[in-house]
Formats: C-alpha cells, sequence, structure tokens
C-alpha cells in the first residue's frame, strides 16, 4: 500500500498545544477521582476491567481511560429531571403522530376523502397480517412467543403483541403510537403488526411505561420511533451503536449501568451495517438483515435473496483488530 501520511500541522504561532494526556496521567486522575472511590461491588470491578484492560491490552488504551474519565466526571440526574424529560418527549411524538391524522380539508367530500384515506392507511399492518394465506411460524424470544410469515424471505411479516403496565394516562399515550411504530418498520419485504392487549399470555410481551426510567425494551418511555426500536428487542434484535459513544456521558443512565455498558462495549464487534439500521440510530429505517434476523432466518443468504446481492454481516473477513484511533463520534 502506498499513500503519503500527512505531516503533523503546527498549531498558531505563539500557542503551545498540549499533548494528548497518556495513560499514567489518565490513571492518575481516574484513582485519585472521589466518583471512583466511591464505587462498590460490581460497579468497582467493572471500572478495574476496563482499567486493566485499557492500560495492559488495548491499542486504544488513552481512548477508553479518556471516556471512563468522562463518564466519572458526569453525575447522574436526579430521577425528577429525567422524568420531566421524557414525559415532554412522549407528548411530543404522540402529538405528531396526531398530527398525521388531522383533517384539513376545506369542503366535506374533502375531508370525507382524508378520513377514508386516513382509515386505510391505518389499517394496513392489519389488512396484511390477518390475510388468511398467511403461513404463520410461531418463533420467541426470551420465553415469549410472536408470530411470524417467514414462507418467503422478500415478504416477512410479523404479528407481535404487547401490554403495558403503566398509569391508565400512560398506557393511553404508549397505545397511540401504534400505528407511527409500524409505519416506521415498514420497509419493502417487512410489515410489523403490533398489537397491544390488555391480558398478559404466553404470547405477549409485558412493559413498563415509567418516565422516571430510561427508555429500554422493558420501559416504553419515548418516541415512536424510540420504542420501534425497542420493538426490535423484544424481537430479538440487539443494539448496534456505539455504548461508550452514547452512554459514557448519558446522565439519565445510571452510572453502574453505564459502566455495565462500557465494558460489553469494549468486548463485542459490530456487524459492518451497524451503524445504518434503526438499532443504531432509531431515528433510521430497519436494514434488510432486521427483517431476516427477526424471523430467524439465516441472516447472510435471507439478505442475498432480498436484494439479489452478495451479503455478510461482519465484512467479507474476520474483523480487523481495533486500531489505535477512537472510533469517530456519533450523533
Ligand atoms: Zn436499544
Amino acid at each position: 500500500m502506498t499513500g503519503v501520511r500527512p505531516l503533523p500541522q503546527p498549531g498558531p504561532k505563539g500557542v503551545k498545544q498540549a499533548p494528548p494526556p497518556n495513560k499514567w496521567e489518565l490513571i492518575g486522575k481516574i484513582s485519585a477521582h472521589p466518583a471512583y472511590k466511591a464505587l462498590k461491588g460490581d460497579d468497582k470491578a467493572r471500572a478495574d476491567e476496563i482499567i486493566s484492560y485499557a492500560f495492559f491490552l488495548s491499542p486504544r488504551g488513552e481512548y477508553y481511560l479518556s471516556k471512563l474519565l468522562l463518564l466519572l466526571n458526569t453525575p447522574d440526574n436526579p430521577p425528577a429531571k429525567t422524568a420531566d424529560a421524557q414525559t415532554k418527549q412522549v407528548d411530543r411524538s404522540v402529538k405528531a403522530a396526531q398530527a398525521s391524522r388531522k383533517l384539513d380539508g376545506r369542503t366535506w367530500y374533502v375531508r370525507f376523502e382524508q378520513l377514508v384515506y386516513i382509515v386505510i392507511r391505518e389499517s394496513q399492518e392489519e389488512a396484511v397480517s390477518n390475510d388468511p394465506k398467511r403461513k404463520w411460524t410461531v418463533l420467541q424470544n426470551d420465553g415469549t412467543r410472536f408470530l411470524v410469515d417467514r414462507s418467503d424471505p422478500k415478504n416477512i411479516m410479523v404479528k407481535v403483541k404487547v401490554k403495558v403496565n403503566a398509569t391508565p394516562d400512560m398506557v393511553a399515550r404508549v397505545h397511540r403510537l401504534e400505528d407511527a411504530i409500524e409505519k416506521h418498520l415498514r420497509i419493502k419485504g417487512l410489515v410489523v403488526d403490533l398489537v397491544f392487549v390488555d391480558k398478559a399470555g404466553p404470547d405477549v410481551f409485558e412493559v413498563d411505561a415509567d418516565p422516571k426510567g430510561w427508555t429500554t425494551s422493558g420501559n416504553w418511555v419515548g418516541t415512536a420511533n424510540g420504542l420501534s426500536h425497542e420493538l426490535g428487542h423484544l424481537l430479538g434484535l440487539d443494539d448496534e451503536y456505539d455504548y461508550i459513544e452514547s452512554h459514557a456521558a448519558n446522565r439519565d443512565m445510571h452510572l453502574g449501568d453505564r459502566l455495565h455498558w462500557f465494558t460489553v462495549e469494549m468486548w463485542r464487534i459490530r456487524p459492518k451495517d451497524g451503524d445504518q439500521g434503526f438499532m443504531s440510530n432509531h431515528d433510521n429505517l430497519p436494514l434488510d438483515r432486521h427483517a431476516c434476523e427477526i424471523a430467524q432466518l439465516p441472516v447472510d443468504t435471507c439478505v442475498e435473496a432480498r436484494t439479489g446481492k452478495k451479503y455478510s454481516k461482519y465484512g467479507a473477513h474476520s474483523p480487523a483488530p481495533a486500531g489505535p484511533l477512537p472510533p469517530p463520534p456519533r450523533r
């Protein structure tokens, strides 16, 4: 390989640029940090695991140590503040979903047409799912069952039931997002029919909707797009964003949880197209691969059948070892 390596550029005249902190300096700051000294049990063990991996093994040691320092420098938000921000977020999403149903025609027949259009549009997923020609396969994730028609990998249909356990007000808010969630998950060859139910059962995923907690697959507070991502988890998909970049300084997540996700990120390999789909950024759409993974079909061949192109989830070769540079910041 040939290539010209750019020479380091001098800073502005008279300004001495500080050298990047080295591992020793970072370890000194971390071990003297009051938040580090206050750690106990599992949290302490996780922080020490990060430190020793970063110090002794990783070529990206400085990156991990500076992110750990950032994590320790970021205190948790008080729960009330998190609840307030989360409730506002849900409200905004409900309003956006309602705005898409608004009739704005001036004459009665234009309004009538709009109403018919809304009814048809909102019942599309249900109509596809209730087609008697469907060949349902019962799949499960974490012991809960859901239905998939995967007889044609190019045309995958999912039917999943969810029960929201929360205050009546929060339950109503989440229910209003049903169609927006279905529409966000809809790509060519994938239809998800989300059915909210009031009764528990072996084919019902139960979730909370507590605005005091962070949005998770078990706590449905968030926008329609955010809840589509959480539904993705219930259907067996993993997160594909960088946990360290997203959560090290996330005040709405408990410090112990942030340490947990930090160590998970250090040890895992993300799919090569992970950054492009809704399991990385919930405003992105699902990828063909996600449809295949939800249907629990062999991923590479299923994607090839859907797209007609060669596909490999982790790239053609085993992933290269992590380089010395930190990944580019996300979002
Ligand atoms: Zn997630």
